[in-house]
């Protein structure tokens, strides 16, 4: 229902891997607040956490597309991509941006599942989605940087080995654009842990690890700087295209995956001695969020399709992004309806994919930062932040 008939085989093969993943495995881990290590193991194995890295290095050098529709099944099977699903894209500042030894010294490992790079750290709790204004700053002395400062909400911190870091290098009143004098590094969180760096787990409504970290003086050897320095704002915002466009696909398995539960709900349950779907108060709530799931997967694939053949694509990804979550939100919504008291009891799965999908309205972007970014920069308004 609803999804693009490419990619058939793949869909087939991402079903009968997740059919070994019931609803009632995510269940489990969600009221344990666990990571699904047997689910991930399970993927690892497959080569689609690798899905994205070159086959030269050891991945399935698959498309943003193709990858779009592994994190779309997982989740239209009932379970949750967003648990370690930065293994597939975090790379990708890596692949486009890093040197051709930093490619060869981690990408291997990332792609056999060998290193865990799922983590990066951008959001601060001073700066907000005003990501340019991030005060962690990474001061050169000799072979190695040394870093202070604070991150909020990084998410599978105690799951990585590698993280990303955007930190500034040169202070925002002396570059001419405030995009200017931030720069991505490579923190071997092995080594970091305890000397430098501090790790404070915080407790979300959905299981989705995330930690608030303290940087006091960690050191980073140079030569983990990913590019150039002070462009690292210009290589996050490439990846994050990606990120977008994942998270979309996402929401689109979730959003099918409410829309069938609505619909088959709506046909099995009785009252008033007639399937409550027969009642159009209760299936066109149904076929709308259906319209809308559909709709948000066509800019899902055009984004993604833009992505592959290296074209601008801020706009699209976006756009996928803000429809995509608003079309999964509002299916949550309408399957919460539908089942009635149902919903809420943690044997349906309703309550806990609600909780899930209810993330992405405000991360990885938020609804207004979208549509700010959308008046501004394809509608040619006042920049109103
Ligand atoms: C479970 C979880 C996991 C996360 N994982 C990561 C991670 O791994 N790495 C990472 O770096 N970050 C992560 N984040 C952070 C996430 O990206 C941010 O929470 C999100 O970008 C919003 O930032 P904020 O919470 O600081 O909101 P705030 O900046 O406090 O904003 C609050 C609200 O105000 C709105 N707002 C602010 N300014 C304006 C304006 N000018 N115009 C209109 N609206 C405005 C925002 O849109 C938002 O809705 C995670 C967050 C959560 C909850």
């Amino acid at each position: 229902m609803a999804s693009d008939s490419r990619y058939q085989s793949l869909r087939a093969e991402l079903a009968a891997l997740c059919a070994r993943y019931p609803t009632t495995y995510w269940r489990e881990l969600d009221q344990r607040r666990a990571y699904p290590d047997a689910f991930v193991g399970a993927l690892t194995s497959a080569g689609l956490l690798g899905a994205l890295i070159p086959r030269a290095f050891g991945g399935r050098g698959m498309s943003l597309a193709e990858a779009s529709v592994i994190v779309e099944e997982i989740n239209h099977s009932g379970g949750n991509a967003g648990p370690y699903h930065a293994q597939m894209y975090t790379m990708g500042t890596l692949l486009r941006h890093g040197s051709e030894e930093q490619k060869r010294a981690y990408l291997p490992d990332i792609a056999s599942g060998a290193l865990r790079l799922q983590a990066f750290a951008i959001t601060e709790p001073e700066a907000g989605v005003d990501t340019t204004s991030i005060t962690t700053t990474a001061t050169r002395e000799g072979d190695h940087y040394r870093v202070t400062g604070h991150k909020i909400y990084i998410s599978r911190v105690q799951h990585s080995d590698l993280m990303l870091l955007l930190a500034r290098t040169t202070p925002r009143e002396q570059v001419t654009r405030r995009s200017d004098g931030l720069s991505v590094f490579i923190v071997d969180l092995r080594q970091a842990i305890g000397h430098g760096l501090t790790v404070s787990p915080i407790n979300v409504m959905l299981n989705n690890e995330t930690n608030e970290l303290t940087f006091d003086g960690l050191e980073i050897p140079a030569a983990n700087l990913i590019g150039e320095e002070g462009q690292g704002f210009r290589y996050i915002l490439d990846g994050l295209n990606a990120e977008r466009i994942l998270i979309a696909a996402e929401c689109i398995g979730d959003g099918r995956w409410f829309v069938e539960q609505a619909t088959q709900r709506a046909c099995e349950r009785v009252v008033f001695g007639r399937p409550i779907g027969q009642n159009q108060g209760v299936q066109f709530p149904i076929a709308l969020a259906h319209a809308h799931v559909c709709a948000a997967d066509l800019m899902r694939f055009r984004a993604a399709d833009l992505f592959d053949q290296t074209q601008p694509c801020g706009a699209e990804a976006n756009m996928a992004k803000l429809l995509a979550a608003d079309a999964s939100w509002e299916a949550g919504n309408v399957a919460m309806q539908t089942f009635g008291g149902y919903g809420l009891t943690v044997d349906y799965d309703i309550e806990r994919k609600f909780r899930e999908t209810r993330l992405y309205q405000v991360a990885p972007i938020s609804t207004n930062l979208v549509l700010a970014y959308l008046a501004e920069h394809e509608l040619g308004l006042p920049r109103s932040y």
